[in-house]
């Protein structure tokens, strides 16, 4: 029996997005995956600021640590501030303890006057906002940061612009953190990736991916279910898979359990130690999570299928790198009240401003 478990890794999270929960609806409501993303995602992004960014990460970071999620692979995206966007969120991860490799996702979509082009592909050139997020990610691994060259999805980049970040993350030895084939709009990806990716890329979703690419894909199954964009068939691709969010919290144990079920609907011959697996090889981006000790509430956690069936197993104490992050449910290098109180004042500010 056992209580603990070593640290556990959310391969894909968009930290700025901790702050849209409650946010206000679009006037007409999507009705496919293409509205929700123009209508929520991209209305949300837009209206990011520095403090925002910041609160967002801040308690996106804390939440990660009382799920035992001691690293994260995060996505950014804030069109209206970019610059230095990506030392916030590392700045706000290291002050929570919770280790992140971070990304700035470069698109097209925005024209040159900075407005959401109606009609976003094909796309032939690249644009302003997409130099500018390509020098973020090349400012920020030029000066040590921890992360990827990001690019939001193919559909909204010209070619121009996949191949300059393909090039980038060559530059730094990293790879391309990319949303592929997510919903039917991205369906081409595989035909205009396949010259590009090497297994250094990270693959999210990959749900309509056509064709064999080289990369890890990062299966987000309630992001999924919540887009109605259909199910990923993980277990089909040849690629090794690992477990995201899409940014909807960090709690890993809670989306393995997910995973999990939507796998056996699919396959009910499935055991859950298939979707642990996708889990523990989080650790190829983060092997010193196999160090870090986390404590639950709960003994049996050696067992898969305790996990599997346990809903609302906590974390209550977790060990980074030797350190006491979290004792008894509470942070040690942040008050958690603190961190509840400024996002909430952020998020009121950014709820007011999609309003308007
Ligand atoms: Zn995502």
């Amino acid at each position: 029996m056992s209580n603990q478990t070593a640290g556990f890794v959310c391969a894909h999270h968009h930290l700025y997005s901790s702050l849209a929960r409650g946010m206000p609806a679009p006037k007409k409501a999507p009705t496919n995956f293409l509205e929700i993303l123009q209508q929520v995602w991209w209305r949300l992004d837009e209206a990011l600021d520095e403090q925002m960014i910041y609160w967002s990460a801040m308690l996106g970071a804390t939440e990660a640590l009382l799920s035992g999620t001691t690293c994260i692979i995060d996505h950014h995206e804030s069109p209206k501030s970019i610059d230095g966007s990506l030392s916030t969120i590392a700045r706000a991860c290291k002050e929570v303890g919770v280790r992140v490799n971070t990304c700035y996702g470069v698109t097209d979509r925005w024209d040159n006057a900075g407005k959401l082009r109606s009609k976003v592909s094909p796309l032939s050139e690249m644009t302003q906002a997409a130099k500018q997020g390509l020098a973020e990610c090349d400012r920020f691994l030029s000066q040590g940061g921890r992360g990827m060259v990001g690019v939001h999805a193919a559909f909204t980049c010209s070619d121009e612009t996949l191949k300059a970040a393909s090039d980038l993350a060559l530059k730094h030895n990293v790879g391309v953190h990319i949303h592929v084939a997510e919903g039917f709009d991205d369906q081409q990806a595989g035909a205009r990736l396949e010259h590009l990716a090497n297994d250094d890329w990270l693959l999210v979703h990959a749900v309509h991916l056509d064709r064999k690419l080289a990369g890890t894909v990062v299966h987000n199954p309630r992001s999924n279910m919540n887009n109605s964009v259909g199910y990923a068939k993980p277990t089909k691709l040849n690629n090794q898979i690992m477990l995201g969010t899409d940014g909807i919290g960090a709690d890993m144990l809670e989306e393995a359990r997910l995973a999990y079920v939507r796998l056996r609907e699919f396959d009910v011959s499935s055991s859950p130690s298939v979707v642990w697996s996708w889990l523990e090889n989080g650790y190829k981006y983060f092997p010193e999570a196999k160090t870090d000790k986390v404590f639950f509430n709960y003994d049996h956690l050696e067992s898969e299928w305790h996990v599997a069936f346990t809903p609302g197993i906590r974390a209550t104490d977790v060990e980074i790198n030797g350190e006491k992050v979290l004792v008894s449910g509470l942070p040690t290098r942040v008050d958690i009240n603190e961190v509840r109180v400024k996002a909430a004042e952020q998020s009121k500010r950014l709820h007011e401003r999609l309003a308007n």
